[in-house]
Order: structure tokens, then sequence, then C-alpha cells
């Protein structure tokens, strides 16, 4: 990591030779402000976008297009989070931009800071724990500034009055029983009715659930994504799909996201990228799943473009059921340096399917196309803004990945971001157990953990096989976790091997210590700093990690591998024996396999359960008391760079410059004005 930083350097400072292009280089690492805004639990950063001057006119171009098409979708996500929040959003901008009432009053504040909460959630439940967020201000001040703008400028109904549109919408946004939660995961009740997206309407869990069975065929070796790409209701008594496309769900949205996509795939960098481009515009046009396939299918054999994408309904985490995707977009290039480090890891892939602790009943004979690389991340848009991933993985689909592998990036330009901006925070001064953790972790951190992400997204979840016959939708609401337990606990067993030394990807045998103790003081407690106290875990990645934590915790009590421990009235995480961890991890990483092999469903959910969702509420509230300390937050969201197209006299393209001044307030605005053209309720 720290090379890859002096690398990038050393190139745009060679990239800046004239006065001209000086302008137009990124800046450098020290030169950068990466905190843009705070409040609430919330940081907002900004994030460079390292060797985009270095690009081809057309691959700019190109990155200018889709990434049009990738903020084109934000209203679709807002929809799908909760049928409300465009119109809660759309009151709450014009208040913002028209009151003409005291901006300096407390309660202004508190409707600015409840704003950009929903900006950040995408709606009106926090984009982490799925609770949904409470205003500090009244109902009443929120009516009083309501009706002081201009009704013209309000998201109001055919026919209806401001005093109407206030009654309608403010128990949504005050009532704490109201739609209290974005996806429920809670066991034993109806996860549909009390889930408070827009995924399915009027009708309940079994119902839905017996729609889709009756879709499958279960000797379907090829099956599509059932109800993907649609929301769930009932009308005049009926279950129906109603379908995200052009003509139907969405249209409006949809309609620009091709016509920009249309744009895009004339300067596509080769005709194996166009016609990418080209299936995905027809699946927007028709929603037929099987176009969709197809479009996985050809996205993931490109492995030759260095301008990449996602663009569309991809994750289904938000869907209680595991079916519906959210949208979402990431516009991005490959970086060429850093993707070395996953060359080395995928050409390796055999080797660690075949060495890994699982059953070789559960192991792939054959790794097939499990591609890998470091990317640059240029635009995000819906579920991948504010809020980001590091790593993607995709296509979902088990057949695919089986047939024809995945595509694994790791997101460097943001994890830059996160590692900038972490650095002297206090964080490990306070939750680490002694310089020798805090040594290691300023040492190695970094980039042990962008090798877990790597071996996570590359080799992790496309590692194993389902044995003939398991339903792949077997593990129900426990799917997530697993998952992301499984693909987590490969990554730590093999960042521990002396095969990461051999390959050149680590130096030393004591660095992998560093992401080990750093994995089980997140798991085992600091990952509690983002729980509202009293609550549990709800959040696939984190349960997933108090899962693995508290699990190597627990069967490694008798032995003292890892112990709490207790100094001036602190809880501590002391690693006794990290490569008695190691083996721990590697023993979890084998149930976990068997789990998802054979779809056992009661497996799955007691280890969740037992492991992954409670917490221990005096632990809980000493971290969160030592956390407020240190006045950080717990979240991080980002705002995009601007790109502009710069053309000549006669309007020819010339460049595409990139800026990075839009604040985080100004940049949501303008999205609204410019890029919001659905109506209030789909
Ligand atoms: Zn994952």
């Amino acid at each position: 990591m720290k090379k890859l930083i002096l690398f990038l350097m050393i190139s745009s400072l060679i990239a800046c030779g004239g006065n001209k292009q000086k302008e137009n280089a990124t800046p450098s690492v020290e030169d950068f402000n990466y905190s843009v805004d705070k409040f609430a639990d919330v940081e907002i950063l900004r994030y460079r976008v390292p060797g985009f001057e270095k690009l081809s006119l057309k691959q700019k171009e190109m990155i200018y297009y889709l990434s049009q098409a990738a903020i084109e979708g934000r209203d679709i996500l807002y929809d799908q989070n909760n049928k409300y929040n465009l119109s809660i959003r759309r009151i709450l901008e014009a208040v913002y931009e028209n009151y003409k009432g005291d901006r300096d009053a407390e309660p202004f504040k508190q409707l600015t800071t409840y704003l950009k909460r929903v900006w950040m959630a995408n709606g009106i439940h926090h984009h982490y724990s799925e609770d949904k967020f409470t205003p500090a201000f009244s109902t009443s001040y929120f009516a009083e500034t309501v009706k002081s703008i201009d009704p013209a400028k309000l998201p109001l109904q055919q026919g209806e009055t401001v005093d109407q549109l206030i009654a309608r919408i403010s128990p949504v946004i005050f009532d704490p029983t109201v739609y209290p939660k974005r996806t429920n995961q809670a066991d034993g009740v109806d996860l549909i009715l009390t889930s408070a997206n827009n995924y399915y309407e009027g009708v309940t869990q079994q119902e839905a659930e017996d729609f889709y069975t009756k879709m499958k065929n279960p000797r379907d070796s090829t099956p599509i994504s059932y109800g993907l790409n649609s929301k769930l209701m009932k009308e005049n008594g009926k279950i129906v799909e109603k379908t995200y496309k052009i003509g139907g769900m969405y249209s409006k949205a949809l309609s620009r996201v091709v016509g920009w996509l249309e744009k895009a795939a004339e300067v596509a960098e080769n005709d194996k990228q166009r016609d990418i481009i080209n299936t995905l515009i027809r699946f927007n046009q028709t929603g037929d799943l099987k176009t969709f396939d197809e479009y996985c299918i050809k996205w993931v054999q490109d492995l030759t473009s260095q301008v990449d994408f996602v663009n569309g309904f991809t994750e289904t985490y938000a869907d209680p059921l595991g079916l519906k995707a959210s949208w979402e977009s990431i516009v991005n290039f490959k970086n060429i340096e850093a993707t070395k480090r996953t060359e080395i890891i995928s050409s390796n892939a055999q080797w660690f399917e075949d060495n890994s602790p699982v059953d070789k009943n559960f192991k792939k004979e054959k790794v097939k196309g499990v591609s890998a690389k470091v990317i640059t991340v240029a635009m995000l848009g819906g579920d991948c803004y504010p809020p980001t991933p590091i790593g993607i993985n995709l296509p979902n689909a088990n057949w695919i990945r089986a047939e024809y592998g995945s595509k694994s990036v790791t997101i460097e330009n943001i994890t830059e971001a996160y590692d900038q901006v972490a650095m002297g925070n206090g964080f490990n001064e306070e939750f680490m157990w002694s310089d020798e953790e805090r040594n290691r972790a300023k040492e190695y951190a970094s980039l042990t953990n962008n090798l877990h992400t790597d071996l996570h997204e590359c080799l992790g979840h496309g590692s194993g096989k389902l044995l003939p016959g398991t339903d792949p939708n077997a593990l129900k609401a426990y799917d997530s976790t697993i998952e992301e337990a499984r693909a987590d606990l490969f990554g730590l067993y093999y960042i521990g091997d002396p095969k990461l030394v051999e390959l050149g990807l680590l130096p030393n045998n004591e660095a992998f210590k560093a992401e080990y103790y750093q994995f089980l003081m997140n798991g085992m407690m600091t990952q509690l700093t983002r729980i509202k106290p009293g609550k549990n875990i709800e959040e696939a990645h984190m349960r997933n990690r108090q899962l693995i934590a508290n699990w190597v915790y627990e069967n490694g009590k008798a032995e003292k591998v890892v112990e709490f421990r207790v100094r001036d009235g602190k809880s501590f995480v002391v690693v006794n024996d990290y490569n008695k961890v190691r083996i721990l991890f590697g023993k979890l990483l084998a149930e976990i396999q068997r789990i998802k092999s054979t779809g056992d469903f009661n497996g799955g959910r007691d280890l969740v359960e037992k492991y992954a969702v409670k917490v221990n509420s005096d632990l809980h509230k000493e971290v969160l008391a030592r956390y407020e300390k240190l006045n950080l937050a717990p979240y991080k969201g980002f705002v995009n760079p601007v790109y502009t197209l710069v053309t000549d006299k006669k309007g020819k393209i010339k460049d595409v410059t990139v800026s990075y001044t839009e604040n985080y307030v100004d940049q949501n605005l303008r999205y609204s004005r410019e890029y919001s053209k659905l109506p209030n309720y789909n």
C-alpha cells in the first residue's frame, strides 16, 4: 500500500510537466482533504481518482457517460428502501432550499442534520442498523416550516393540500411504531410484513415464498434469479410481479440510465464491451431475467477492458428473502500496478482450494476463472453511495459462478481514504492492548487489510461447492451471514499461511498477526460502537464478524488462545497464540462450508443465533462510553468527484476533467435537481 501511494505520487509528478496538465493531475495524498462533512454518527469523505488523467480520451468519455448513468438510478434505491422516501426527501430539500425563517435556530440545524442522514441512508432508515432514525426537531416545527414555503415546491399528490401532505407524512417520519425497521431479520416473525422496504406490498412471507417456490424447477441447473427485478404485490386479490423496466416500474429513471449507456456503448474500448453494454440495455428494456444472465456471463468474461462498471439491480441483502436486488452502480478502471498482487492470488487459486481445511467433498475439483483485480473507483451510485463497499464480487447467480467464474475487485482508492483519515485518530491507543499490537498495525495493517479483502473476494466467495441437489436458498435469512463468514474465514485462514510469504505477498510471518488482532478486536468488541444501546446485531457482515470472533474465543477458552483482560477498568482483547487462532479459523471454515454445501438450515441458524446476534450489554456500554470520548464517527460515506466534458468551439469533446471541490450538501441537492425524474410514488 505504501509503495503504491509512492508510485502514484511519482507518476502524477511526471504527468504535470506543463501548467495546463497540472490542473488535471491528481492531488497527492498529503495535499488532499479527505474529510468533507461530519454529522450524527457519520463522517463524509472524499476519494481521489489517481490515474484518471492518464486514460485515453475515449476511456475518459466512457467514464463520463457511465457516471451519469450511475447517478440516474439514485431515486430507484430511495423508493426501494421505502415507498415514502422520495416524498420525504423532496419535502426536506424544499424546506432546506426555501425556508426564510431563522436558519441559525436549533431546530433548523436539527432539520439539516436529519436531511443529511436521509441522504446518507437513501431514506429514513439507518443504512447499517436499518432502524428508522428519529429527528430531533418536533412535529409542529416540521409542519410550520413546510407550511411557510411555496406549495408549488412541495411533492403534493393531485388534489392534495399542504395540510393533508403533512398529516400523511408526519407519522412516517416521527412515529417510532410506523415502519420501524427497513429489513427485518428477527427470528420467528413474518419478515416481509415487518420490513419497511418496498419490495413487497400486501403479501405475507408465506405467500411470497409459495409464489417463488412454485416458479422454481428443482431440476433446472441454470435457474434465472427469480424475483430479482420486481416488486411483488396484490392486484385485485391476485399476487403479481411489477417488473422494473422501461415501460414498467421505475421506467423514467431506467430510460435515462439507458440513454447514457447508449452513449457509453459508442465509445466502448472494444466490441466485447460494446456487446456487454448493449445486452444490459436490452435487459433494462425487457426486464427479461434470461437476458440478465446473458449479460452477467458476458460481463464476467470481459477481463481485458480497463474501464469497467456495475449498473443495475445487483445485491439482495435488503430483501429478507434474499431474492430482490437493490439498484447500485460503480464505475471504475483497473489499477494495473496493484492488480499484480491479486493476479498472484488468482493464479494460485487451485492451490488454495486444494489445501483448504474443508472436507474434500465440498471442494471444487477445478476452480474456474477466478479473476481478480484492484480497481480505482471513478463514480459511486445507488446502493454504493454515499456508503460504499471496499470490495465486490459478482455475479451472484451460483450456477454462473460455477460455470464461468466470478469477477472480484478490491477498491483501493476507497481504502486509501479510510486509512488516511484513520491515522492518528486515537482509536488504536484506546482499544489495543499494547504497543506491540499498535506497532504491528502501523506497519502492516494497511497491507494485510487489503490482502484480506483480496482473499475474501477473489477466493473466499468463489471457493467450495454445493452438493448436488442442494437448494441454493436453503439457508434463507441466514445465508448472507454464513456466506460472508465463509469468505472471511477463507481469507483469515490463508493470510496466516507461510505460502503468502513464499508468494511475495507478505514480507514475513509476523504481518498476518496485525489482521488477526484487528479482526478479533473488532468482532469481539469494537464493532459494537456501531450498535445502539440495547440493540442486537442485524447486518450480515457484522454478524459474520462477531460469529467468527466469538466462536474462536469460546472454542479456545480452555487453552486461553484469546482472552479478555481488564486494565484500569477497561476491557481489552489479548491474543496469546496466533497459530492456534489460525487452527480455529480453519475448523470453523470447515464447519461453515459443510453448512453451505449441504444446505443445513438448522446448523446455520444455530451458529448465527448462538454467536452472531446477541450483544453483551455490559461490554457494549463500556465500548460505547470509551468510543464516545474519542469523538469519532463510526460510519463513513463518500462524495463523488465531478467530471466535466471539455469541448472545442465546434462542440467536439477534447477532454474530461475531474474536480474534487463539491461538498456533501451541494452534491446531493444537485443530484436531486438534475437526476430525479421518478414520481413521488412508484
Ligand atoms: Zn463478501
